[in-house]
């Protein structure tokens, strides 16, 4: 099981709360365009994931087991 994080861009507003919360799993530039730059999560970043899911304030962040 790896612990991945996929970012629904239909529904980001490149606020950069993610890439501040959890930088070394997003990416935002300067024109707000998100990016998850770490495709395979340890379990070390777990709750770093968990908490920039939940402080995405779109709900644009899906962090899951596959
Ligand atoms: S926190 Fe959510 S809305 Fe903000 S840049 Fe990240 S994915 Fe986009």
């Amino acid at each position: 099981m790896t612990l991945t994080a996929v970012i629904d861009w239909d529904k980001c507003e490149g606020n950069g709360i993610c890439a501040r919360v959890a930088g070394e799993i997003f990416t935002v530039d300067a024109e707000g365009n998100s990016d998850v730059i770490l495709h395979e999560i340890p379990d070390a970043l777990r709750t770093k994931a968990m908490l920039a899911m939940r402080q995405c304030p779109t709900k644009a962040i899906t962090v899951s087991e596959a």
